[in-house]
């Protein structure tokens, strides 16, 4: 693919990143927000630990974990615009073939072909 080719991908790639860290932020603020206004009860399903340490360090766990969650659409995309600087966007990592451009307009940041990625998800 040449790389005037790639940076419609490129442009959607940053937006969805930058929404995606956006989300973790804004949840991450809602739950601190919420942990705050709810501190005279403090339910007994939370563990012992995460009453008692600071906001600071129970906001960076909190995003941490939704990290955690979000890791592998994050991790694609960083994965997916390191190829368009290297200028093999559209690879296949599996077998290296044309991942169809079908596939990158629904999910620009996939890794793998459809062949590549239906054998995986059987095996
Ligand atoms: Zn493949």
């Amino acid at each position: 693919m040449k790389k005037a080719e790639m940076k419609p991908y490129k442009q959607d790639l940053l937006a969805k990143r930058a929404r995606l860290r956006g989300d973790v932020s804004a949840m991450a603020d809602a739950a601190l927000n919420k942990n705050r206004s709810e501190a005279g009860g403090s339910p007994s399903s939370m563990p012992i630990h995460m009453a008692d340490i600071g906001s600071d360090n129970y906001e960076q766990e909190f995003t941490l974990t939704l990290m955690q969650t979000e890791e592998g659409t994050l991790g694609a995309i960083e994965a997916a615009l390191e190829k368009i600087e290297d200028g093999v966007f559209g690879e296949c990592d599996e077998c290296g073939g044309q991942i169809s451009k079908a596939r990158l307009q629904a999910i620009p940041y996939a890794p793998l072909c459809i062949k590549c990625a239906q054998k995986l998800e059987q095996s």
